[in-house]
């Protein structure tokens, strides 16, 4: 069975590809500086696993740590999540990000380089596109001036890795380019847990309809689509973690690749279908209110999944009813907790 280092595996997609890699006879190995997610995870991870994970309470930019913990694991892969992903606040600390993001990625790969390791999976972003001239986008769409230091920190991400590669030729990577994730499992034991006023759509759905929030603003409806609100592709965050684990098998039968890959539904969904499916779905009510846009928000996008499909043989199996179905019952759970 081969062991896989996931770095950040106490976070949201993280704690869910644990539970897949695990259900496909790969040892995880979790190492995660608790920074942004808490004990609930793994208390979570335990009751649907019915055993503790290893976890190292490490930050992956001490190369020191992450020493010892290459020496004592001998990883065969590593998934690297370690990192902060909200676009608003990295533009208010961009050291924050550049060095969260850039060292830890740094000490991995040269950890991953002097103990041999040579399968890496990289988590990505489909803000590398910016608002790309073609929809859906596909992978050979080239990366756009990026709107964020997240966004920023992702394109150089994946420069590294590509150069990284180009010059060891035992590296094998994958940089997966993820749409946007929501949902949780459907256990409700685990799922995102974010501080603070969520950033993103789904959260700020379910707390508005739990009474956390009082209203749900909808960032403009003056765009250029259907009904005037964005456009982006939903995912349910199981879909994507079982995408992690096709990529670590995919990986093991390549030498020497490094491939960016989709992970979508292939579909676009707007922010009004979405409110209007999670109140559908779920039969309860959102206050909504229409605010003016988001500065830095792209039109639409939405993934091009043809390679992906075709190369992993994986594809999305849960909707968006499933998604925000499981999204509601996640904060259920946490209100009640
Ligand atoms: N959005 C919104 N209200 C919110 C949060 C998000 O209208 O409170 C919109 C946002 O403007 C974007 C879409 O929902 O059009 C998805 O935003 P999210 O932050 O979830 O993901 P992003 O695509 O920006 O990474």
């Amino acid at each position: 069975m081969k062991k896989v280092l996931v770095t950040g595996g106490a976070g949201y997609i993280g704690c869910h590809t644990v539970v897949e890699l695990l259900n496909h006879d790969f040892i995880p190995i979790i190492i995660d500086n608790f920074s942004n997610t808490d004990e609930r995870i793994l208390q979570g991870l335990e009751e649907i696993l019915g055993f503790m994970p290893i976890v190292y309470r490490t930050d992956c930019t001490d190369y020191k740590a992450m020493h010892e913990v290459f020496s004592l694991e001998k990883p065969d892969a590593v998934i690297h999540f370690a990192a902060f992903k909200a676009v608003g606040e990295s533009t208010a600390h961009p050291l924050k990000y550049y060095h969260n993001n850039i060292d830890s990625l740094l000490v991995v790969l040269r950890l991953m380089d002097e103990f041999n390791v040579n399968e890496l999976v990289f988590s990505s972003s489909c803000t590398v596109y910016g608002q790309p001239a073609m929809l859906p986008v596909n992978e050979n769409c080239p990366p756009q001036q990026a709107t964020s230091p997240y966004g920023y920190s992702k394109q150089v991400s994946e420069q590294i890795i590509i150069d990284t590669c180009a010059a060891r030729p035992q590296l094998k990577c994958t940089l997966l380019r993820y749409f946007n994730p929501i949902g949780a499992h459907p256990s409700a034991l685990i799922g995102e847990l974010p501080y603070g006023i969520p950033n993103n759509l789904v959260p700020y759905i379910t707390q508005t309809a739990a009474g956390i929030r009082e209203k749900l603003t909808i960032h403009g409806n003056d765009y250029s689509t259907n009904d005037g609100t964005c456009i982006r592709d939903y995912i349910h965050v199981c879909d994507l973690a079982a995408a992690h684990v096709k990529a670590l098998e995919w990986l093991s039968g390549q030498s020497n690749v490094c491939e960016a890959f989709n992970l979508g539904q292939g579909k676009g969904n707007s922010v009004k279908e979405v409110v209007d499916t999670f109140v559908r779905v779920n039969n309860v009510a959102v206050n909504i209110e229409i605010g003016p846009r988001r500065s830095g928000d792209v039109e639409q996008v939405y993934a091009d999944v043809s390679k992906v499909k075709n190369a992993l043989h994986w594809q999305t199996e849960r909707s968006l009813d499933e998604a925000l179905k499981d999204a509601w019952k996640w904060q259920r759970h946490l209100t009640q907790a």
